[in-house]
């Protein structure tokens, strides 16, 4: 069906292309962008309001903790995938049209993202990695392979890419979820990563590294991996992911939620945390700046209720707010720089004819100030309405 949003403010994904223009499109795609208005059987009368590329959520954890290893059984795997097949609708409600997930166990991503992409069940789109690559007992070992050689790294990397991963996704370090695990320790080598990487080079993937500390940054980008997670980044780690052309996932909500978290069960993730944690991310965000990094936004959602999916999103990007980014170019980086980062942006992440159309319609305007993120009114998912405010 035919649809078209009159008189809209646009953000196309990089700029404010309109202040008063005007969509067509249906589900084969956005078919037009202009002054308009166009006629359409279905017309949205956009005054007043701000449309915006769905948003994209380019670090979650979706399924089961249950699912935790390449050999789980049948029903968590089952168990998983419904899971992931719920909230990849739920998070319409947030805006959000695709999402990145950075490991699960069982591959329970992979089948569901198969499932959606066939049209066999509607949900956001889902850019897949399956398990994670980590070394013996290292971090997220209970959802990886355990790889502690080149040739061990390199023939996971393969295992996932031939059950259709979208990329390989690397612990370059130990982390704050795993338990005894010390975040800032490097665990894969470069040669593991170096590896893994070229294997997902090879069969046009790309990787990406959980680093939460910089000796592991570091290795991950001499190692040829594409988006560096989490990492409080010093000036050399910054010039070189400038100089290599890599992606920041800065995933700040994660880090203060456990840094604020009352809750008992993850006091054991806080006593890891540092208060210093929140100052050096925002030093990250100005050193992307200063060396021109490409910023995917991201927040680890997921795999606790500590860090819920969906809001977290506009949480962090008021957080990126907060730390010196104009609204502007913290949507950017949760739309069309997110979809380059993940190369999807041929398929979506931006207001332009020919793209899919993943659609986000506002009453208010998140590109002058982020907090009206809550006043979404309609999501579209591949043209057709699949969220809207009672
Ligand atoms: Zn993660």
């Amino acid at each position: 069906m035919k649809t078209a949003i009159n008189n809209i403010k646009i953000f196309d994904g990089t700029r404010i292309a309109w202040e008063c223009g005007s969509v067509l499109f249906d589900e084969s795609g956005i078919l037009a962008v202009g002054e308009g208005p166009f006629e359409a059987e279905q017309i949205i009368d956009g005054r007043g309001r701000t449309l915006t590329p769905g948003l994209i959520d380019g670090h979650v954890h979706l399924g089961t903790l249950g699912a935790m290893s390449p050999n789980s059984s049948e029903s968590e795997l089952v168990q998983s995938g419904a899971l992931i097949a719920a909230q990849a609708q739920q998070v319409w409600s947030c805006g959000i049209t695709t999402m990145c997930n950075c490991t699960t166990g069982a591959n329970a991503d992979i089948h569901v993202r198969d499932l959606i992409r066939g049209g066999l069940i509607p949900g956001a789109r889902i850019v897949a990695c399956g398990c994670g690559i980590c070394i013996t007992g290292g971090h997220c070992w209970t959802a990886g392979h355990q790889c502690d050689s080149e040739l061990e790294a390199l023939r996971a990397a393969r295992e996932q890419l031939r059950l259709g991963a979208d990329f390989v996704k690397l612990f370059a370090t130990g982390g704050m979820g795993t338990r005894n695990s010390i975040p800032n320790v490097a665990q894969l080598t470069e040669g593991q990563m170096s590896a893994a990487a070229e294997a997902a080079a090879a069969v046009g993937a790309f990787s990406r590294a959980h680093a939460t500390g910089l000796e592991g940054a570091k290795r991950a980008v001499r190692a040829g991996v594409r988006i560096i997670d989490h990492i409080q980044m010093d000036e050399e780690l910054a010039a070189m992911m400038a100089e290599a052309e890599a992606f920041y996932c800065p995933t700040i909500v994660t880090r203060y939620n456990i840094l604020h978290t009352e809750d008992p069960r993850y006091q054991y993730m806080r006593a890891k945390a540092d208060s210093g944690d929140l100052d050096r991310k925002k030093r990250a965000l100005e050193l992307c700046r200063k060396h021109g990094i490409r910023i995917i936004a991201g927040t680890d959602a997921g795999p606790n209720d500590m860090t819920p999916l969906g809001s977290s999103l506009w949480t962090e990007l008021n957080l990126y707010a907060e730390f010196g980014l104009s609204p502007v170019e913290a949507l950017t980086a949760a739309t069309s720089g997110a979809a380059l980062a993940l190369r999807i942006e041929a398929v979506t992440g931006s207001v332009a004819p020919g793209l899919c159309a993943d659609l986000a319609v506002f009453d208010g305007d998140p590109t002058v100030d982020l907090h009206a993120l809550n006043t979404l009114a309609m999501t579209f998912q591949s043209g057709i309405m699949r969220w809207r405010r009672m």
